[in-house]
C-alpha cells in the first residue's frame, strides 16, 4: 500500500453484485487499483479506473427444488405427558426416559383414575342434589 502511494495509486474495494437475501448470502467485491486524487498519478491518468484484481464470489450453483418449493407449514413435533413422573417425552419414547416406566400404560392408568374421579364426583353430586332438594314425604 505504501508502495502504492509512492506511484500516486490506492486500492480500493468496490461492490460488484450485492448478496442475494437470504442467511449467510455473499456479495461479489473486486478490488481495484486507481489513482489518489490531486496525486500526479491522476493528474496524467485518465479517470478510468483500473481493472479488478480480485472478485469475490460464491460459486454458483442451480437452486435446488427444496429451496424454490414454496415452504408449508409442518407441525412441530408434539410430547407426551408422562403420567409416571410428569415430564414430558417425545411420542416416540415407549418406555420414560426419565423414570423408565411405560408412558402408554401409565397414561391408561391415569385415564381410569379420572374416569373413577368423574364417577365419584357424579354420585357425590347426586346425594348432595338429594340432601337439599329432598323428595316430600307421602302424606300419611
Ligand atoms: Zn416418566
Amino acid at each position: 500500500m505504501i508502495e502504492l502511494a509512492k506511484e500516486g495509486l490506492r486500492e480500493r474495494i468496490v461492490k460488484r453484485e450485492a448478496a442475494p437475501a437470504e442467511p449467510f448470502a455473499i456479495g461479489g467485491f473486486a478490488v481495484i487499483t486507481e489513482p489518489i486524487p490531486g496525486s500526479a498519478q491522476s493528474a496524467t491518468t485518465t479517470a478510468e479506473p483500473a481493472p479488478a484484481l480480485v472478485t469475490l464470489r460464491r460459486p454458483r450453483k442451480p437452486p435446488s427444488p427444496a429451496t424454490t418449493a414454496p415452504r408449508r407449514g409442518v407441525d412441530p413435533p408434539t410430547l407426551e405427558l408422562c403420567r409416571g413422573c410428569g415430564y414430558f417425552v417425545w411420542q416416540r419414547d415407549a418406555a420414560c426416559p426419565f423414570c423408565g416406566g411405560d408412558v402408554a400404560a401409565a397414561a391408561a392408568t391415569h385415564a381410569a383414575s379420572i374416569t373413577a374421579a368423574h364417577a365419584a364426583a357424579a354420585s357425590i353430586r347426586e346425594i348432595l342434589d338429594r340432601v337439599r332438594n329432598p323428595l316430600p314425604t307421602p302424606e300419611a
